[in-house]
């Protein structure tokens, strides 16, 4: 279950103070202190803990009094309102362009799910919002990824665009929002190259089909369970390619919860949505008041 260890361990240090009608300086350090260890254990960037930590002391000691609540349960207020501005506040939306297609690219390492996440994301779009996907296979250099998206779409009974893999992505994402156009389709998803690590090839191809094809939303997917990592991830491919959001997939077997509690304060782009699962129906707007409210019990 997605946070399962550290939502443990924040509800015991939160208990402690939950009850309490007065809550002291000392009482708010104390408890801090204890916070600051459970995220450092979740694997949260050590500089995104001291100003989250900073920021709950400043409010929690100099807080006004709300007449409703204990002192106690204002503190484990303030810090769920912190947890929820550090994975981004609000909810963000997916775009939609005025001029379909509405065009999104996606990046990522290998293995992170990428490919299984276009399908997810496909999916959504229909279900959700009624719309009409086109799957682009522009992964041309994994021998099995044209094949993959190709399954995926007969899944979902949808349209996938693939030209092989002698031919360049640009091409092939070119073609294939001609092709959305003449069809009457309103999303074009590309799924393109994944390497194992982050090299100048592969950032060049993507920076090469970003300058093609303008998306209107490039997202970035990354692997939960890799905690900081995905995080050092995230930092490179935004300074290449100034992503418009995350999607961090596998939460559904991240304990820990680094990478969902830092990508936002470190990179400053918006985690979209959250995989919780290899099925196709597995993926989820990212709401950081929910997930917020799910560590905090
Ligand atoms: P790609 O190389 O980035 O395109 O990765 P794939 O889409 O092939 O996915 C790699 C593996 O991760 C596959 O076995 C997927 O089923 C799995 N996977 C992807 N997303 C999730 C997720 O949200 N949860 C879980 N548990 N597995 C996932």
């Amino acid at each position: 279950m997605a946070f399962e260890g550290l939502a443990d361990r924040l509800q015991d240090t939160l208990q402690k103070i939950r009850g309490k009608g007065k809550v002291t300086e000392a009482d708010v350090k104390e408890m801090m202190r204890e916070v600051r260890l459970a995220l450092l254990e979740a694997d949260v960037n050590f500089k995104v803990v001291k100003q989250f930590i900073n920021k709950v002391k400043e409010r929690a000691v100099g807080q006004e009094v709300m007449k409703s609540l204990t002192p106690g349960q204002q503190v484990i207020k303030v810090v769920n309102e912190e947890l929820t501005a550090l994975m981004g506040g609000e909810q963000s939306k997916i775009a939609v362009s005025s001029r379909p297609p509405t065009v999104i690219m996606m990046a990522g390492l290998q293995g992170a799910g990428k490919t299984t996440t276009v399908g997810k994301l496909a999916n959504h779009l229909r279900k959700n919002h009624n719309r009409k996907p086109l799957l682009v296979a522009a992964d041309i250099y994994r021998p099995a990824a044209i094949n993959q998206l190709e399954t995926l779409g007969k899944q979902l009974s949808m349209p996938v665009f693939s030209m092989g893999d002698q031919v360049s992505p640009v091409e092939i994402a070119s073609k294939a929002i001609e092709k959305a156009k003449e069809e009457h389709l309103d999303y074009v998803i590309i799924d393109t190259a994944g390497r194992l690590h982050i090299d100048e090839d592969l950032m060049q191809e993507l920076k090469d089909v970003k300058e093609a094809v303008t998306p209107d939303e490039i997202f970035l997917v990354v692997d939960s369970m890799t905690g900081q990592d995905a995080v050092n991830v995230a930092e490179s491919f935004n300074d290449a390619l100034d992503i418009t959001g995350v999607v961090l997939t596998k939460l559904d077997g991240d304990t820990r919860g680094g990478a969902a509690l830092s990508i936002k304060a470190v990179t400053d782009k918006p985690i979209k949505f959250a995989g919780m699962g290899e099925k196709l129906d597995a993926l989820e707007p990212f709401h950081p008041e929910r997930m917020a409210s799910r560590i905090l019990g």
